[in-house]
């Protein structure tokens, strides 16, 4: 499959070189990719970008419209703050009909750590995506996670733990979960509902921080017990 993986920091790695490595073909998507290739600082979880791709050569980078475009799915891996800005650069008409996976969270880092959420409890990031670009079938999920655990969650308990999936179109919700089950190997994916219950996804974040701050471990995630 053609999969547009739009962000270059460690969310957008992790993602682009697993898929990559189960033989699909990945475009990673960034503003401007000579400035990209000419970074040498990285962000957190993240390799110098050029020295990613050259340890990554079947990942294929190019500008947000073009990886949209390359892109039979694509994945939303950019900066919460930005990430509506990325999709407009990706372009409406490139993801017109596609499933778009939304990992994304509304950080606030303008206070400091831990972040706020710029938006919650009557609205969420993966509705105002999903309200800009109503073209595309916008499925939230895996965000409430560290990246690794993202595509190897059988790493932390042998995968005895849950993924959630948010979105109003139960087609793409299944292909999602199919894709996170057969691709990244998760065990079990509770669907919350529809793109209002990205709310709750979102706002369990600042939750998962406190945990992690505790626990002293990003290695953690929910496990829903019933
Ligand atoms: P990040 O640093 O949050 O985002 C990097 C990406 O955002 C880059 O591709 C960058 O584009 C793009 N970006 C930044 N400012 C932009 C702007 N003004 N306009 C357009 N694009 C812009 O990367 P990350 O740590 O990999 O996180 C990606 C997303 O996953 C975030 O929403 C984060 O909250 C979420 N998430 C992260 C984790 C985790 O383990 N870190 C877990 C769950 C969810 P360029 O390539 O052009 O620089």
């Amino acid at each position: 499959m053609r999969v547009g993986v739009l962000g270059t920091g460690g969310v957008g790695q992790t993602l682009a070189g697993k898929i990559a490595s189960l033989g699909h073909e990945v475009m990673m998507g960034t503003r401007d990719t000579k400035a990209a290739l000419a970074r040498n600082e990285a962000g957190y979880g993240a390799m110098v970008l050029a020295d990613w791709l050259a340890e990554n050569p079947e990942v294929k980078l190019g500008p947000f419209a073009d990886s949209a475009a390359h892109g039979e799915i694509v994945v939303n891996a950019t900066a919460g703050a930005a990430s509506l800005a990325a999709l407009e650069l990706a372009g409406a008409e490139n993801l017109e009909g596609k499933i778009l996976i939304d990992v994304s969270n509304p950080l606030d880092f303008s206070q400091g750590f831990p972040p706020s959420l710029f938006v919650s409890n009557t609205d969420s990031l993966g509705e105002q995506i999903q309200r800009a670009f109503p073209g595309a079938k916008v499925v939230k999920t895996l965000n409430t996670m560290n990246m690794e655990l993202m595509v190897y969650p059988t790493s932390l308990a042998g995968g005895d733990h849950h993924v959630f999936v948010s979105g109003n179109d139960a087609g793409a919700k299944a292909e999602v979960t199919r894709i996170l089950k057969e691709w990244f190997g998760w065990r079990e994916v509770i669907d919350l509902g529809d793109i209002t219950s990205s709310r709750g996804a979102e706002m369990s974040v600042p939750l998962w921080l406190r945990l992690v701050g505790s626990l002293g471990t990003f290695m953690i995630n929910f496990k829903i017990v019933r």
